[in-house]
């Protein structure tokens, strides 16, 4: 197990789109393997590489609470978006804040997993709204740009909630 060094908002590296994986390396199986320790270990519910500093597109979600159902998305695309949700959102690049984000209440992603095969991941709520978060990171977006609203210290966010 080894964690990374999460990047917080205000490092230009998060802000710098990402490029595609082509192949499987060693290295980035490494990279994944540190991405759901990370993860896990900051309690949250997805992260994007460049979040620990890797320029590729690489995600890796899990919106389980017993948090044993990872999702490894490779070159991830988003095929189809409907309805809505409006909703708390926070991220580890951004720890203590949250915001009040509107995004897709569905989402569908098509992706490559660890083994280089193609894959569709498709959700709703938490689940379509982390696929959106986590594809915008790799397009160096944040999800501050789309907060209605003031960003929220965490702890005022849980009183409105
Ligand atoms: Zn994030």
């Amino acid at each position: 197990m080894a964690l990374r060094t999460i990047r917080t908002y205000g490092d230009e590296i998060l802000e710098k789109k990402c490029r595609e994986v082509k192949d499987m390396k060693p290295r980035y199986r490494e990279l994944i393997d540190d991405m759901l320790d990370t993860m896990y270990e900051a309690q949250g519910v997805g992260l994007a590489a460049p979040q620990v500093g890797v320029l590729r597109r690489i995600v890796v979600i899990d919106v389980t609470e017993e948090a044993n159902s990872p999702i490894v998305l490779i070159n991830p695309e988003i095929l189809e978006l409907s309805g809505e949700q409006t909703g708390q959102e926070g991220c580890l690049s951004l720890p203590g804040k949250a915001g009040i984000v509107t995004r897709a209440n569905y989402a569908k992603v098509k992706a490559l997993n660890e083994d280089m095969q193609e894959i569709i991941v498709e959700g709703e709520g938490l689940l379509a709204r982390a696929l959106q978060h986590e594809v915008d990171h790799l397009e160096g977006e944040m999800y501050v740009s789309k907060v209605e609203g003031d960003l929220l210290d965490t702890t005022q966010a849980a009183e409105i909630d």
